[in-house]
């Protein structure tokens, strides 16, 4: 019976009808793919995408250069140097993280007292040479600029979890 049952499903192209039959059926369905990049999906105020070094309304860097971050970051991406200020404020000469060694843990972000250091929700960040993600800090400042409010936005939307 088996042998007659095999036979006439390959007769009867059986197994491609119904294959068609269920791509047809989702043909009516609403999709659930994004058509990236001119869609894209939803992300967690917590995600942790690409770094970004924050400044204070009145343009004032954040960072009071404690080293903190430099001192949990697991995988040693982090360098900096720092000179007091004339003023005697301390602040960073030197604000480097080589994003090719982060895993991006957020313990950066974390340890960092003053929200300065955070990891913003900048996905799109892929290069074509690893020298473009040897971070300097003026990149990292002009990421901050450039996403201070999506990231002022998160860090405000998680802060009663936290
Ligand atoms: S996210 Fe983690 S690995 Fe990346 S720089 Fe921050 S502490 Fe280091
Ligand atoms: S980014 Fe934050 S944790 Fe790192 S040195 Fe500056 S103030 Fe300290």
């Amino acid at each position: 019976m088996a042998f007659i049952d095999r036979g006439a499903r390959s007769f009867l192209l059986w197994e491609l009808l119904s294959g068609m039959a269920l791509s047809f059926s989702y043909m009516f369905k609403k999709p659930v793919t994004v058509n990236y990049p001119y869609e894209k999906g939803p992300l967690s105020p917590r995600f942790r995408g690409e770094h970004a070094l924050r400044r204070y309304a009145n343009g004032e860097e954040r960072c009071i250069a404690c080293k903190l971050c430099e001192a949990v970051c697991p995988a040693l991406a982090i360098t900096i140097e720092a000179e007091p200020r004339d003023d005697g404020s301390r602040r960073t000469t030197r604000y480097d993280i080589d994003m090719t060694k982060c895993i991006y843990c957020g313990l950066c972000q974390e340890a960092c007292p003053v929200d300065a250091i955070v990891e913003g929700p900048n996905f799109e960040f892929a290069t074509e040479t690893r020298e473009e993600l040897f971070y300097n800090k003026e990149k990292l400042l002009s990421n901050g600029d450039r996403w201070e409010y999506e990231i002022a936005q998160n860090l405000l939307a998680d802060a009663p979890y936290r």
